[in-house]
Order: structure tokens, then sequence, then C-alpha cells
């Protein structure tokens, strides 16, 4: 049976990880880190490049390094989080033609699904690199506060990764069972997951390997890359103090001194002060300028603080929704690097009372509990039972754009429950049902969803009919919706009108993409692969030319010499046809020196002269080698 693999897909890094005889294992990757960085990078020439690799060209190719895809993931261009990421990245984001965010690169447009496949990839290539073998099945974890659309879209962007998502669940539930695992007993703990940026707090009651999520909240749009930015900007502030020049508009410049500020950021987790040197940061028409800042704890602090104070009031509404005080919770888990930082440490143990655990790793915590889970689906792990919650209510809108909940938030999951509604005016022939999800009272301040329509009602009345709407939602917190009309009982004609996502058309469009790109990665490692060879022969051949070329008649060194050249134009070319025509074409001149070599030693005065020379047996294994 092959392994389900474990991905937390983070803002700023994922990790993957799987069960092997029963214990959970965080996989390396190629670089031998235990997280990879949820960055994507297209060069100039068209290459893309994801993880360390990508984000370590950042700075260099700032417009076509994609990072945070998974801040605009589900989202609408318009959404208030979108508007805000416009300034905060270095890419362009724009509105694609169904209204969703989409990410333009040198004029192409990928949807953050795409982005999130590429990244899923690289999981999935991580792992199969450390199994031996395929992989195709994974459990793939979102913040708890993710809507329907964004936990959609994120099990798209698994289907176009080539994976199957077995099930989403959220980042802390994960984090839970990763802590919970092997223990018995009855507890109740709190998870504080606070990361690059999301962040998420539930209420778990763990009791004898029941996971059971009593609540849960948070806010999509506070982490990590917040702290950056407010670094960030007070590292411009203070240079254009400094210096009267302002760096906003330059990208390259920006990038440095967000990389810097994170960095410093760090750097302020377990020292109280750090300097912050940018050398050669800009250039005036006077001369090159630098950076150079010192940066305390205390100030990050100051520059953060409503940040901290933003941390407070999900935690008060998780525990309130769980019915629970500070003191009835046995552990606090930390979850999310952002919680390495002293002051949010100290903000958590003032929330709850207590101090949190440790010997928990942030980082690794929920990849552990999504491999767990995956285990669990495969019936692996037996006696772990997890019942999560809905993070927000689902319901549909009504007259007057009223917002009426038919799940509230905080059920358990899956769950199906049903209302009736009637029309609103005489004879109406159409119902058209307004899918919504949030805790306003106006569905306008809600997230649509969508719409589904049921045609075909007889004349009545308004008042009259009676329509069932059923939400059903199912473990991965996806929604199905189903409108019944009561009177009739006939099958209605249903239309569900997704009013953001990908069509299941556009997925297949994606995964054809994806595919086509896998084969176009391959077909540039033949062709590298190609070129490394013919640049192994050229200077073979160029060797052997210069040592032995007065045993040549004239034409075969022209012929030598011509095919050189040849291969050394070859050595540009970025299709492998013309790499192999060009290899092909110098192995078989340069045959000509072995053979001019073996008869002038047969004809010669010493057969030794030029016997075991080196670089005409390489050549000999080149030719062999590549046939
Ligand atoms: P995650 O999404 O869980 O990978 O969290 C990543 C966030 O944690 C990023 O914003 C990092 O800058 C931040 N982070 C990682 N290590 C530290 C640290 N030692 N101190 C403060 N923040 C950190």
């Amino acid at each position: 049976m092959s392994k389900v693999i474990g991905i937390d897909l983070g803002t700023t890094n994922s990790c993957v990880s799987v069960l092997e005889h029963g214990e959970p294992l965080v996989i390396p990757n190629d670089e031998g880190s235990r997280t990879t960085p949820s960055v994507v990078a297209f060069t100039r020439e068209g290459d893309r490049l994801v993880g360390q690799i990508a984000r370590r060209q950042a700075v260099t190719n700032a417009s076509r390094t994609v990072s945070v895809a998974k801040r605009l993931i589900g989202r609408r261009y318009d959404d208030d989080e979108v508007q805000k990421s416009l300034d905060l990245v270095s890419y362009t984001i724009d509105r694609a033609d169904n209204g969703d965010a989409w990410i333009q690169v040198d004029g192409k447009s990928w949807s953050p699904q795409q982005i999130s496949a590429i990244v899923l990839e690289k999981m999935k290539a991580i792992a199969e690199a450390y199994l031996s073998e395929k992989v195709t099945e994974a459990v793939v974890t979102v913040p708890a506060y993710f809507n329907d659309a964004q936990r959609q879209a994120t099990k798209d962007a698994g289907r176009i990764a080539g994976l199957d998502i077995l099930r989403i669940i959220n980042e802390p539930t994960a984090a839970a069972l990763a802590y919970g695992l092997g223990r018995r007993g009855h507890e109740r703990v709190a998870v504080f997951d606070l990361g690059g940026g999301t962040f998420d707090v539930s209420i778990l009651e763990i009791d004898n390997g029941v996971f059971e999520v009593r609540s849960t909240n948070g806010d999509t749009f506070l982490g990590g890359e917040d702290f950056d930015n407010r670094i960030t900007s007070w590292l411009v502030e203070q240079f254009a103090i400094e210096t009267g020049v302002s760096l906003v508009g330059d990208p390259v410049a920006m990038q440095r001194i967000k990389e810097a500020a994170e960095k410093a950021k760090h750097e302020l987790s377990s020292t109280t002060e750090t300097e912050i040197h940018l050398p050669f940061v800009t250039a005036t028409p006077s001369g090159p300028l630098h950076l150079m800042a010192e940066l305390s704890r205390a100030r990050l602090e100051g520059l953060c603080a409503d940040l901290i104070d933003r941390l407070e009031g999900p935690c008060r509404q998780a525990l309130s929704d769980a019915r629970l005080k500070p003191a009835n919770l046995d552990a606090i888990l930390l979850v999310g690097g952002m919680t390495r930082m002293p002051r949010v440490q100290e903000k958590v143990a003032q929330i709850f009372g207590k101090a949190p655990e440790r010997g928990i790793n942030p980082d690794e915590v929920v990849a552990v509990g999504a491999a767990i889970q995956g285990s669990v689906l495969k019936g692996e792990v037996k006696d772990v039972l997890l019942l999560d919650v809905t993070p927000l209510s689902l319901g549909i809108e009504t007259a007057g754009g009223l917002f009426e909940s038919i799940i509230p938030r905080n059920s358990a999951i899956p769950c199906r429950k049903s209302k009736v509604f009637t029309t609103a005016q005489d004879n109406q022939d159409m119902v058209r049902v307004h899918i919504l999800q949030g805790e306003r009272e106006f569905s306008d301040d809600n997230k649509s969803l969508g719409h589904l329509e049921m045609h075909g009602l007889p004349p009545a009345p308004r008042g009259l009919p009676e329509i069932e709407v059923t939400f059903e939602l199912d473990a991965n917190g996806i929604l199905l919706v189903k409108a019944r009309d009561k009177g009739t009982g006939k099958a209605q004609s249903l239309k569900v009108i997704s009013n953001s996502g990908l069509s299941d058309g556009a997925i297949e469009q994606m995964i054809g993409d994806a595919e086509q790109f896998r084969d176009h990665d391959a077909e540039r490692r033949n062709v590298a692969e190609s070129r490394n060879r013919l640049d192994g022969l050229i200077y073979t051949t160029r060797r052997s030319l210069d040592e032995y070329s007065e045993l040549l008649d004239v034409a075969d060194d022209r012929a030598i010499r011509d095919a050189l050249t040849i291969a050394e134009r070859a050595m540009t070319a970025r299709d492998r046809a013309t790499v192999a025509h060009a290899h092909e074409g110098l192995a078989v001149a340069a045959q000509r020196i072995a053979e001019s070599i073996y008869a002038s030693a047969r004809n010669g005065p010493s057969s030794d002269d030029h016997g075991g020379n080196g670089p005409t047996l390489a050549l000999g294994g080149e030719l062999v080698d590549d046939e």
C-alpha cells in the first residue's frame, strides 16, 4: 500500500511528514532542510524554481518571484485582504475573468491554486525521493479559519499537483493530533498558531484518542509578514530621515530590506538588540548609499504592539464559544514560527494564565499531525478519532438582504442541516439561493460562496411553496447545497453557479499545464545533461587535437575543427536535438584522432609513445557511454 503523506502547506514554509512503522517522520528536502519555502519563481528563460532556490534569488528577480500565494487562494480580487496584499508583494496581482485574485508574471496569469500546486508538487517530490516510491495521496492542512472557497481552492491545488487529497484538516487540529497521539486520559488544550500569514486558535478536548474540537477562531490576515512589514516600514522611514532618499519605489532595495527585516525579527527572538547592515542599498548621483540601523527587541515590540493586541480577541472568543475559562485548560500548544517571538509567548501566557508547552517543534507539528490523520484514514493508526468543527456559520440570503444561518459556527463536521423557506412574490417560478458564510447579520457583509438556482416552480401565491434547503458539510469542511420543492416533490433542475474558484474545465486545463511543465522540466534536464556530455567531449577533443594534430591529415583536422565549431555553438542551444546532433558529429569526427594515433603507433618507431594516453581513453569512454 502506498504511503499517505501529510503536508503543511504554509504561507511562508511548507513541511512534509510520513508515518513509518507508526512513528511520524519529517522528511528533509534535497538541501537537508526540514521545511521548504513556499516560494515559486520564474526565470527570464522561462524555467521554474521552487523552494529554497526560488527564495534565494528573490532579491534579483523580485517581480517573478511569487510568495505568500496562500494569502490569495480562494479570494476575490476585491477582497480587502487581497487589496492589502497589493502593496506588500513585489509581483503583480490582477483580477481574473471570474473576479478572483490571480498572479501575473511576464504577461502570463497564474491562479494561486496553480502556484500552490507547484509547492505541493515539490513536497510530493521530496517525499518520493525519500521513500523511493510514487506518492499519490495526501492530507493537507489549512488554517482553521479558512472558508469554503479557500478550502475548495486548496483541494483544487492538490488536484493540479497530481495528488489525491484524502482530507483537508485544520492546522491547529493537526497540531493537537501530533501532541495527543499516544496520550491517554482527558485533556483540554488550546492550540495557538501564529504563522507567516495567518493566526488560528482552537480549543480541543482530547479523551482517550478522541480529538474533539470545541471551538475555533482566528484572523486570516495576521501573521509574521505583518511583523516584517512593520520593521520594513520603520527601516525605510529611518533611511528617508537620514538620507532624504525614499526606497519605496525600488523593488530590489525593498526586497533586500524585507529579508533583512525578517532576519532581524528572528534574531530578536534570542537577543535583545541587533544591527541591520545593507551596503549599497541604492545609488544616488553623489554615490552609493548604505543602510545601517540598530533595532532593539523593545522597539520591535513597540512597532508591533497593535498586532500583538489583535491576538487576544480570537482567543477570548474561542474560549467563550467552548464555554471554558482559561483555568479549565490543561495545556497550551504553540504552532507557527512566529510563536518563537518572546512577546508573543508572553501574550499567550497572559491570555490563558499559564505558560505554553515546551518541547513541540512549531514548524513541524502540523505536518506530523497531517501524516497521522493520513494513517488514520488508511486504517494504519487505530483508536484515534477526529471530530472537527466548522469555523464560520453557513447560511443563505433571505428577503431584505438578511443572512439566515443554517449551520452555525463551531458545529461538528461532517454534518447535514435543513431549513424550509418560501417565495417572496406571487407566481414565482424560480428561486435563487444565495449561499454565504460569515457571522454578520447582513449578506453583504459575509462571504458569498455561490448561487444555486431552482427552476420550474408551479404558479402559487407567495408564501405558499415550501422549499427545503439542505446544507451538507463534509469532513473537509467543504459544502454541498441542495434545494427541494416539498409541494410538488418533483425532481427539480438544480444548478450551482460558483462565484469564485475554478471550474472543472479550468482545473483540467491546469492539470494539463502542470503535466506539460513536468515534461518541460524533464526535457530541460535532459538538455542540460546532454550539454554536459557535449562539454566534456569538446574538452577532451580539444586536448587531443592540441596534442596529436601533427598526426592528422589536413582533411581530418579540418573536419574535427568544423565539428568543434558546431559543437561549441550547440552549447547554447535549448533543444536536445541540436545538442545531440552536434555531439554525434563531433564524436564521429573525433574518432579520427584515435585512429591516427593507433595508425602512427603501428608505423612509428616506438609503440608506447602515446600508449595509455588519458584523453584518448576518456574520448573512447565518452563514445561508449553516449551510445
Ligand atoms: P510558518 O508559517 O509557521 O512557517 O511561520 C513562519 C513565520 O514565522 C515567518 O513569519 C517567520 O519569519 C516567523 N519566524 C520563524 N522563526 C522565527 C523566530 N525565531 N522568531 C520570530 N519569528 C520567526
